[in-house]
């Protein structure tokens, strides 16, 4: 079947210097014509591919680039256009932007995280419950890169299965019809592709390591028969990632020719599988040997014993090696970070290096043992000198904090907190930020030019903190915060003071759209370093007699939003940081502050895909948030906050925090998250925000009225707290204080009658 071939199953699309994004929001500006568009990415996709074909692999991907996300892309190819967006100027490319962001007459689509990962896709719409196909984009990609590059692209699609899974608008009891219905559609799409001489295709299907029902595996194998008795010529590689699959045995047998498995995410899984169950003789087994969602290098030496144990059951021959997932996920290159200390760099890989690192890897399977040597000592060199150095051998584990648990229970604790503060019922609060004004930004981006000097800027940040007491005290709020001024990002502006992190120049990743993130890069031990808040906040709490609550990011939320180290599990990151933030608590709590905010915002999104991880996951994300939270005096009051999410599943972890109060995101969907409240599970104090900071709409008193009432049926009024439901800096100084006069009115019309 001749020798072993590198392939990639996607490519990152922002552009070294996120060209991609700036094009499309100069389209959506009226900077850019739509042919300037085209133009300019159609130069940039034609980069991509160059690349690739310059780094020698294999197979490389089309059709993974897109206009906005690939997800969309088939929505719209399929016909899956909502009736709202009818009116939109019938031209497509404004239609197609119009379901991603919204336009005067309809909403946009929703948009939810990707599996486990930071990239967001736009849900398909099942309005039209009879999917046609009325473009075939991968067949174009095919034969553009072909004509232009002589490149023999290999198509990348989401398949029918996770593509429904992912889509809404449908009942349950409708799945198989509709599955039914796309059958014949992606029949036709990849009939197309094999008549214009198409060699392999992709068909992604990582909802196949979510936990699955015999039902849909028997539906998965029915689409893929029919798909195969359509097609027979074509060869199709279905591919899995983010997690082992699920039901190897059935996944395995299903008439494809090619199966991805994911050898680094759910590596130790995929491999016992493989070795109890074997795998066919017939079919190639793509194997994600590199990290397609970190950063890090590989080291070759653990590559190598993967290989061996992989090659073991499947033969060489029979083997496509990749990165475990798209290299959407990471940054494009390392060509730009020139300020790196150079320890750091040698531990790096970005898109661009994870190329090259699959052709090494592909030359060590083909070595002599001489070669080979050579290699993996070359590679053991640099690994040494970053386990040895001191960013990973400073971390000294301590016992005591990690056993650390607030032994007076919650109920005491409140009693003797009631005493000490003396808040009315329903307590007013804030989540912690106010607007991060033009004004604001500007000061912190001539601070770090060196523009405006470390005083100056502290000048500055006060002045802001001043005018915002002001600001709460005339609102009548019950409870304070400094408002983050100093703050550009809640994850960055921790990781730029704590030991171990370290921050790339452009080490951009797509988040959604056209928005990309810069994630923080935890390279060493975590450590604490020096106060990291408390002038700010012991400056607020100076300005009035009200509690102010200090305000911090969790660890886990830390953790889930940085590029975490792999050579350490993420529960001994997460306790690392855990470890270092105490001791911030205890410097603030030192300092006079008496009510401390814990922010958690991301321990929903780290949920593991299969279930049955769950508990393991959150038992080590609430001792993390424990040990960060546990010394204070029972005085000391611990608030946290979480953003919308579904909670249900995970109430009991949430009580498991023990922290004294938690504010939630609910405005949204309040009826479901009340109603989760409600049972007797959760016995602490519990903010529901009342109104959503989201829209810049300033909510009447009598909506939030609504809303208060209805979480007083069901919860105690001792627990209930008064709040938005989460941070403001993204609103407008005076919708803000609108809203909270709005808020506070509503708060002490109910409270009177109680
Ligand atoms: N304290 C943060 C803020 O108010 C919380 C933000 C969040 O939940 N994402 O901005
Ligand atoms: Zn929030």
């Amino acid at each position: 079947m001749g020798e072993i071939k590198t392939s990639s199953l996607g490519y990152p699309r922002i552009g070294e210097n996120r060209e991609w994004k700036k094009a499309l929001e100069g389209y959506w500006a009226g900077k850019l014509t739509k042919d300037e568009l085209n133009h300019q990415l159609t130069e940039l996709r034609l980069s991509f591919l160059k690349k690739q074909q310059d780094a020698g692999l294999d197979l490389i991907p089309v059709n993974d680039f897109t206009y906005y996300d690939h997800i969309l892309d088939l929505s719209t190819m399929f016909n899956l256009i909502p009736k709202r967006f009818e009116q939109t100027s019938g031209d497509e490319l404004d239609t197609y932007y119009a379901m991603a962001r919204g336009n005067k007459e309809a909403q946009a689509c929703e948009m939810t995280k990707w599996f486990n990962t930071n990239y967001h896709y736009i849900v398909p719409e099942m309005e039209n419950k009879k999917p046609t196909l009325t473009e075939n984009k991968p067949l174009k990609a095919y034969l553009e890169a072909k004509e232009k590059l002589g490149i023999e692209g290999k198509p990348v699609i989401v398949g029918p299965f996770t593509f429904l899974k992912l889509a809404k608008g449908y009942e349950p009891e409708e799945f198989a019809q509709l599955l039914d219905n796309f059958t014949p559609v992606y029949i036709e799409l990849l009939q197309e592709l094999a008549e214009a001489g198409v060699k392999w295709v992709q068909l992604d299907e990582p909802s196949l390591v979510t936990t699955l029902s015999s039902d849909e595996i028997r539906l998965i194998t029915s689409v893929y028969n029919k798909i195969r008795t359509a097609v027979p010529s074509l060869k199709i590689i279905l591919q899995t990632y983010f997690d082992a699959v699920s039901d190897y045995k059935e996944v395995i047998t299903l008439p494809v020719d090619a199966i991805g498995l994911d050898f680094v995410h759910g590596y130790e899984e995929n491999l016992s599988l493989l070795k109890e169950f074997g795998f066919p003789d017939d079919k190639i087994l793509a194997a994600g040997i590199i990290d397609g969602r970190n950063i890090w290098k590989e080291d070759l030496q653990k590559t190598n014993d993967k290989l061996e144990q992989i090659t073991a059951v499947v033969p060489v021959e029979r083997l496509f090696i990749q990165p475990s997932s798209s290299l959407l996920h990471v940054p494009v290159t390392l060509v730009h970070e020139k300020e790196l200390d150079s320890l750091v760099l040698s531990a790096l890989a970005f898109a661009d290096e994870k190329l090259e690192e699959l052709s090494t890897i592909k030359k060590l399977i083909l070595a002599n043992s001489e070669q080979k040597q050579k290699l993996l000592d070359e590679n053991k060199k640099i690994f040494d000198k970053i386990s040895q150095s001191t960013w990973r051998s400073s971390y000294q584990k301590n016992e005591q904090q990690l056993l650390a648990k607030r032994t007076t229970p919650v109920t005491e604790r409140q009693k003797i907190q009631q005493q000490k503060f003396d808040l009315p019922l329903l307590p007013t609060t804030t989540i912690g930020s106010f607007p991060q004004t033009k004004e604001v930004r500007r000061a912190r981006n001539q601070w770090r030019k060196g523009q405006l000097n470390q005083a100056d800027y502290e000048a500055f940040v006060n002045e802001q903190i001043k005018k915002w007491i002001d600001i709460q005290e005339n609102l009548d709020l019950d409870v304070l915060v400094h408002g983050e001024f100093e703050r550009n990002d809640m994850v960055e502006f921790f990781g730029e003071k704590l030991g171990g992190f370290v921050f790339t120049k452009n080490g951009w990743v797509q988040s959604y759209g056209s928005r990309c993130v810069k994630p923080p890069v935890i390279f060493g031990d975590v450590h604490f370093k020096e106060e990291m808040t408390v002038a700010e906040t012991v400056y607020a709490q100076s300005l009035t007699k009200k509690p102010v609550k200090g305000m911090l990011t969790g660890p886990v939320t830390i953790l889930n939003w940085s590029f975490e180290r792999s050579d350490i599990s993420r529960q001994e990151v997460a306790n690392q940081i855990a470890e270092a933030l105490i001791k911030e608590v205890e410097a603030l709590e030192a300092a006079g502050i008496e009510m401390i905010q814990v922010d958690e915002p991301a321990i929903r999104e780290g949920l593991p895909l299969k279930e049955r991880d769950w508990e393991y996951y959150l038992n080590w994300a609430v001792e993390a948030f424990r040990i960060s939270t546990s010394t204070v005096k029972d005085t000391t009051q611990i608030h946290t906050h979480m953003c919308y999410s579904d909670f249900r599943t995970i109430i009991q972890s949430i009580s498991d925090l023990d922290a004294d109060v938690i504010s939630i995101e609910t405005s949204r969907s309040a009826g479901e998250l009340i109603s989760t409240f409600e049972s007797n599970v959760y016995d602490k104090g519990i903010g529901l925000g009342v109104y959503d900071i989201h829209s810049p709409r300033i909510p009447s008193v009598e909506e939030i009225s609504i809303v208060i009432n209805r979480a007083l049926e069901v919860l105690p009024k001792e627990l209930f707290w008064v709040n938005p439901d989460c941070g403001l800096k993204t609103r407008g100084e005076k919708e803000t204080v609108a809203a909270l006069e709005n808020m506070v009115t509503a708060a002490k019309a109910s409270r009177e009658k109680l």
